[in-house]
């Protein structure tokens, strides 16, 4: 018997009929004589509508019961995808985080699986039963909610799945796989066949959010083969796996934008040890994490500009935090810009070629576009531009790399 995992996103379960649509998939499995176990979401939008309850009661709240009253989305769909397959006359029954129990960390809203107790599951499964999961959800010590982050049900899959030793983990989803950008800004955006972890890992952290990067992180550790596809229509999705599975490498497998960041620039800091350490430092002990740096060159060796991009959410407190420490930066002022968008070209392939980057600098200067920050690894290059210019940029790179459809 092959045991599989299959993981169903939000728009997949947005309503009854399609979750009655998704049972009738689990159904497919089962009868091709598969053990299943399922990852719900939560209906679209839902968690979004009990993020703005939760701010709505007390805009400062503590993050317990912020994940007490997010985790309950995902509840309402596993207990209503049960009653479907029941109806529908398999055997399945729902099993909630803290029952199986997916064990996490405390750090809530954020929290990482530490470990899955599959033993009665396995039996359960075993037994030709079907499993259905709430995903995003686990049990913190102290019997508390957590969850696992926004996107969370992909890592809730991919954990599974890796615990079970699941042969497969199929993720379903609004689209019908991975495409060489997000298909609903670049029309001409081509699906791809297979993609390496690592790249898939850079695309979600650079912003594809078709996947969240922990899952894929996940799955690259655990070797879980990931196959994400679509809900509605039954056509070939796209294969994560590793690279030794891949005959044939593109220099730029993709791209991937994230609008997600803002910009911050100190004005004439201090140009002499321990300056880095003192802005980032604070900034650490804040929690906020920092993503692109750029120091420019100091003219007169005294003082330099420093630019730097956050997340977008943690802007006002990283800039209180830095005005806090203005005194001791001794800078002469503090900028920031929340207009802005990155913008990532990724490719295993980059590793062994050269021009790569001079391709999207000319491709982006031909299009009278200022790149104001840059930031590369072994197999991206991100720039970051003003966010006017996403579509743009994008559709220009894409071409540019030889990636629009036919
Ligand atoms: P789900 O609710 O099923 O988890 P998400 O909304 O989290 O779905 O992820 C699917 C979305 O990811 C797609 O609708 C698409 O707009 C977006 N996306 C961004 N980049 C890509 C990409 N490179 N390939 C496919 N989808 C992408
Ligand atoms: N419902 C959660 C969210 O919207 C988790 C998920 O769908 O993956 O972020
Ligand atoms: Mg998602």
């Amino acid at each position: 018997m092959t045991r599989i995992v299959q993981k169903f996103g939000g728009t997949s379960v947005a309503d009854i009929p399609r979750i009655k649509h998704v049972a009738g998939l689990v159904k497919r499995e089962v009868d091709a004589g598969n053990e299943v176990a399922v990852i719900v979401s939560a209906m679209a939008g839902t968690t979004d509508q009990l993020e703005r309850w939760a701010m709505e009661t007390a805009p400062e709240h503590g993050k317990k019961e912020h994940d007490v009253v997010l985790s309950t989305g995902e509840q309402i769909t596993c207990g209503l995808l049960s009653i479907a397959l029941q109806a529908m006359g398999v055997e399945a029954r729902s099993f909630l985080g803290w029952q199986i129990p997916i064990i996490t960390d405390d750090n809530h809203t954020k929290s990482r699986i530490l470990n899955i107790e599959t033993g009665d599951l396995e039996t359960f499964l075993e037994g030709g039963n079907v499993a259905v999961i709430p995903g995003f959800q686990g049990v913190a010590p102290g019997q508390r909610i957590s969850t696992l982050g926004r996107g969370g049900s992909d890592t809730s899959a991919v954990a599974l799945a890796a615990a079970l030793r699941a042969e497969r983990c199929d993720i379903y989803t609004d689209v019908d796989g991975v495409y060489t950008c997000d298909p609903r800004i670049v029309a001409k955006a081509r699906k791809l066949d297979k993609i390496t972890y690592e790249e898939m890992l850079e695309f979600a952290s650079q912003g594809a959010k078709v996947l969240q990067t922990r899952s894929v992180a996940m799955a690259m550790r655990n070797h879980v083969r990931l196959l994400v596809r679509s809900t509605f229509e039954d056509v070939p999705g796209t294969l994560v796996i590793g690279e030794d599975e891949i005959m044939e490498q593109s220099v730029v497998s993709g791209i991937a934008y994230n609008r997600d960041e803002a910009k911050i620039t100190l004005v004439q800091v201090a140009d002499r040890p321990g300056v880095a350490a003192a802005i980032f430092g604070p900034l650490a002990d804040s929690n906020i994490s920092v993503d692109m740096i750029v120091q420019n060159i100091s003219e007169d060796g005294k003082t330099t500009d420093l630019t730097f991009t956050v997340p977008k959410a943690d802007l006002e407190p990283a800039l209180s935090t830095l005005k806090k420490k203005r005194k001791d930066l001794n800078c002469v002022n503090i900028l920031s810009d929340a207009e802005v968008v990155k913008i990532s070209i990724i490719g295993v392939g980059m590793r062994s070629h050269a021009g790569v980057a001079h391709m999207m600098f000319s491709t982006l200067a031909d299009k009278g576009i200022n790149i104001q920050v840059i930031s590369t690894s072994e197999i991206k290059v991100s720039v970051l531009i003003a966010e006017e210019y996403t579509e743009l940029a994008l559709r220009a790179l894409h071409t540019a790399y030889g990636l629009d459809a036919d």
